[in-house]
């Protein structure tokens, strides 16, 4: 079988023709490229960073980017010959290739699953067994015997250049065919292949317009008239045809028609009359494609004119951007950072270049990218984690063509082809969602980015009000330019914060539920006044878990080592980590009591008492149980905006970039659940959100009011965060980190080992922590350790911290001496079946 699909050797070559090979990315986690052999007649069609069509193993058939053309054959493998070329311009740019195996090279990845990252599905190809006519075979000339279905096949394929099994049942109307295409295998007449399609399908709207002899001819259309004079409901068509064409003025405007539902859904007209005059010929019907992004015509709203501290800024960057790539806007909540990214987009736009603009979570950042469509038009691509695939391959395919000058979208926009970028803004720097989790590549999009400008000679500005401890750092030190803005837009001052000691509000019994009295006033103030509110709780949910209250039984995964969450309004226990979901119990299963109680609390809980209490006030819920639906996060934005709510309760979502100016009050229910967080970034999150959720009050003129419950007021962090003293939480934490030997002292690789068997995962990690010593010395190998949810999905994990100094290590050959020791962990008898995921600097 292997051989007869090794088909496709052309004839012998011509003397004079230069024999060249590609190298090809294929879309599989291979540790090389595949070098294939170009044929002769297809040596100018082959293009780097085009995509073409090779045979891959015995049986598959798969498109693949070219990365590189040359003329040295592979010394080890016999190259195959490339079967086909796809585009006849290339799809990925030169500098996307070379970042993309930097991507590969630095966050410890195949390129083929970057490039699986980097490409929308609709650019990949989808594959299904077909059979096509051996190239070898002749009909006309090859007198091989073939019986009369057989005859059929070679007839059919004679027409169709492939055809799929079921086809071929079809076409023979028998249900065993597959004798027959076996025995013509046999014979070297046909080959299975999996056959490729390009999936990119244009979305297609119907259209009507008058047949051209009505226009185009003198007089046709008074005839047209009177020949519809005794059919009211067909005249009715027509003029309200003209009405929105009208071609008795311009006859040009009737090639580009109406859509037919404009008339369809009129309630006034007649459908049926619609496709009579279809069918007399009157009108004709046909397809346009359109694009996916309307273009909004929709005069361009001028940027607001800068302050004067944002002027200042914008001159301070422009300044430092001459002698430096990078540099750090850390504006204060509310300080107008917005602007300042516009005026200088604009600029770079104007002398030609390409901008991106990066934000952690599009949908969470809504009104920016509306203040930038207002701005930017139809030069603005948006590129969004919940777009399908044709709407990610058509923004691709607008970059490349020029079409969007300007993208703004989300950590995976830095995969988009651009060639010619002079700016990329990365607003909210700190946000750990630029950071990939799961699966490869695991990479962090600013690096990502800062890279990019590197490959392509743009300058990149980080923005925040709450930089990440690292950037700031490579500030401090000099690297990276820092400009500051102290002060908000206008007249607007940082909120007032206030903290309320929620275990003194319990022995005064003044706690309502998880409401101290005071919040409970101060919302009840502020709805007086029709002011707004913003209720932060860091979890979803009504309770993180449920006890027994007589055996202490709590419910667990049964695939992951974690309790799971009571969800009250479909009444489900549900794992937050693998999905895993059963219902509620009614009564205790451990003991058949009936007393069992929900214990902590989450999003939902807060939501239920705060209606109880409150029960005139609108409240809604925003985190990621209430905004699954692809809309449902901007209607409760709206609403919100419109003033239709009172009260937003939400998870981290609420923390980021809202800006409302009607919200005089935040509340945080629990912020200690955030400070003790297992992580050495612990305090620096905590101070982020506390910070970013702080900066949603008191946005425009009205004064705003923080309330922080906890049990345990005299946390340092909580001065910083009431003082807004970014510096001393920097020199607190750059101290510590210096100590402790952390980021950006070090770089951290996280190794994790996971396995079905306990045992199995632990022994696999205690020797490859043992082998990576050898490597690399013991200070540098930490663990192994068990992690605090040990399984997910069924998996035990185990962990190994690699942390490489900054300085005098070759951190690209550590790097593979790391990769190395994991291979031959993979080749051991004793741990077949483990996996050991390596993270470069892990989030
Ligand atoms: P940041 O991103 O720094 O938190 P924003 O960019 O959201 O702040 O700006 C805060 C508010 O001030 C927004 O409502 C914005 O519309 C307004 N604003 C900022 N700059 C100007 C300006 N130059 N003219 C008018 N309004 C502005
Ligand atoms: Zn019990
Ligand atoms: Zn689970």
């Amino acid at each position: 079988m292997s051989e007869l699909l090794n088909f496709n050797y052309p004839p012998e070559p011509a003397v004079d023709r230069v024999t060249l090979f590609a190298d090809v990315i294929l879309p599989l986690p291979l540790p090389k490229l595949y070098t294939y052999r170009i044929p002769f007649e297809m040596n100018d069609e082959v293009l780097v960073g085009a995509r073409v069509i090779v045979q891959f193993g015995a049986k598959r058939v798969l498109s693949c980017i070219v990365a590189d053309i040359h003329e040295n054959a592979p010394a080890d493998y016999q190259a195959k010959y490339i079967m086909d070329v796809l585009d006849d311009k290339p799809i990925v740019t030169a500098p996307q290739l070379r970042l993309f195996r930097w991507i590969a090279d630095y966050y410890m990845c195949t390129i083929g699953e970057v490039i699986n990252a980097a490409l929308p599905s609709a650019l990949k190809l989808s594959s299904e067994s077909r059979i096509q006519l051996h190239p070898h075979f002749n009909p006309e000339e090859d007198d091989i015997p073939l019986a009369a279905q057989e005859a059929k096949i070679i007839y059919a394929l004679e027409q169709n250049p492939a055809l799929t099994f079921t086809e071929v049942g079809n076409l023979l109307q028998v249900k065993s065919y597959h004798k027959y295409i076996k025995s013509l295998i046999q014979k070297e007449a046909i080959i299975i292949f999996e056959q490729v399609s390009d999936r990119f399908s244009p979305k297609v709207v119907k259209k009507i317009r008058l047949t051209e002899h009505f226009v185009q001819e003198e007089g046709m259309l008074e005839e047209l008239f009177n020949q519809l004079a005794a059919k009211p409901k067909q005249l009715d068509i027509l003029l309200n045809y003209l009405q929105k064409v009208p071609v008795h003025q311009n006859i040009h405007l009737n090639a580009a028609g109406i859509e037919k539902s404009v008339l369809a859904n009129n309630p006034h007209l007649s459908k049926s009359s619609i496709d009579s005059l279809i069918k007399k010929g009157v009108f004709e019907q046909f397809d346009q494609i359109i694009s996916r992004f309307p273009v909004d015509n929709t005069v361009p709203l001028q940027p607001m004119k800068l302050s004067e501290h944002q002027e200042q800024a914008k001159d301070e960057i422009l300044g430092l951007f001459k002698e430096k790539d990078t540099v750090l806007l850390h504006g204060v909540t509310g300080s107008g950072k917005t602007e300042v990214y516009i005026d200088l987009i604009k600029h770079a736009l104007e002398a030609g270049g390409q901008v991106l603009y990066l934000l952690p979570e599009i949908a969470l950042t809504a009104q920016i990218v509306t203040r930038l469509m207002k701005v930017f038009g139809d030069k603005l691509g948006i590129y969004h984690s919940k777009f399908s695939d044709n709407e990610r391959a058509e923004v691709w395919q607008g970059v490349l063509s020029g079409r969007f000058q300007m993208v703004v979208g989300v950590r995976s926009a830095v995969f988009l082809p651009f060639h010619n970028l002079s700016l990329i803004i990365v607003d909210e720097e700190h946000e750990p969602s630029y950071k990939q989790y799961d699966p490869a590549p695991r990479y962090n999009a600013r690096e990502t980015a800062l890279m990019m400008a590197h490959l392509q000679g743009a300058k990149t500005l980080l923005g925040s009000a709450t930089p990440s401890i690292e950037t700031y750092y490579n500030c401090k030190t000099g690297r990276w330019g820092l400009v500051n803005m102290h002060k908000r837009f206008g007249d607007a001052q940082l909120p007032d914060i206030e903290l309320i000691n929620v275990r003194e509000e319990q022995q005064r019994k003044n706690m309502h539920s998880h409401f101290s009295g005071r919040l409970v006033t101060a919302i009840e103030e502020r709805l007086a006044r029709h002011e707004q509110v913003i209720l932060f709780q860091n979890r979803r949910g009504y309770a993180p878990f449920i006890s027994c209250d007589e055996c202490s039984w709590i419910p667990k995964c049964q695939h992951c080592a974690v309790s799971l969450s009571y969800h009250k309004y479909n009444n489900e226990l549900r794992c937050h980590y693998c999905g895993y979901h059963e219902r509620m119990p009614h009564d205790c299963p451990a003991c058949g009591a009936t007393t069992l109680r929900s214990m902590g609390f989450g999003t939902e809980k807060v939501e239920d008492d705060l209606k109880l209490m409150l029960p005139n006030a609108e409240v809604q819920r925003m985190d990621l149980d209430t905004t699954k639906k692809k809309n449902s996060y901007q209607q409760i934005i709206a609403d919100f905006e419109s003033g239709k709510t009172n009260v937003l309760i939400g998870t981290q979502m609420v923390t980021k970039g809202l800006d409302f100016e009607n919200v005089s009050l935040v509340g945080i229910l629990n912020a200690d659940s955030i400070i003790h967080f297992p992580d050495f970034r612990a305090h620096e999150r905590a101070y982020q959100l506390f910070v970013q959720v702080s900066g949603r009050a008191g946005r425009k003129g009205k004064p705003g009011t923080v309330l922080i419950q906890t049990r345990d007021p005299l946390q340092p962090i909580f001065r910083k965060v009431h003082s807004n003293d970014y510096t001393s939480l920097y020199e607190h934490e750059i101290e510590e980190r210096m100590r402790f030997g952390y980021p950006p002292f070090t770089r951290m690789i996280r190794i994790t080992v996971k396995h079905p068997d306990e045992k199995v995962s632990e022994n696999a990690a205690i020797v490859l922590a043992k082998d990576l010593t050898d490597q690399l010395g013991s200070q540098l190998v930490l663990g192994p350790e068990v992690p605090y949810i040990f399984k997910i999905r069924n998996l035990f994990l185990n962990e190994i911290h690699v942390k490489l100094p900054r300085e005098n290590v070759n951190l690209r050959a550590a790097k593979q001496a790391i990769a190395k020791v994991i291979q031959q962990l993979y080749l051991l008898p004793d741990f077949k079946g483990v996996r050991v995921v390596a993270d470069v600097d892990p989030a």
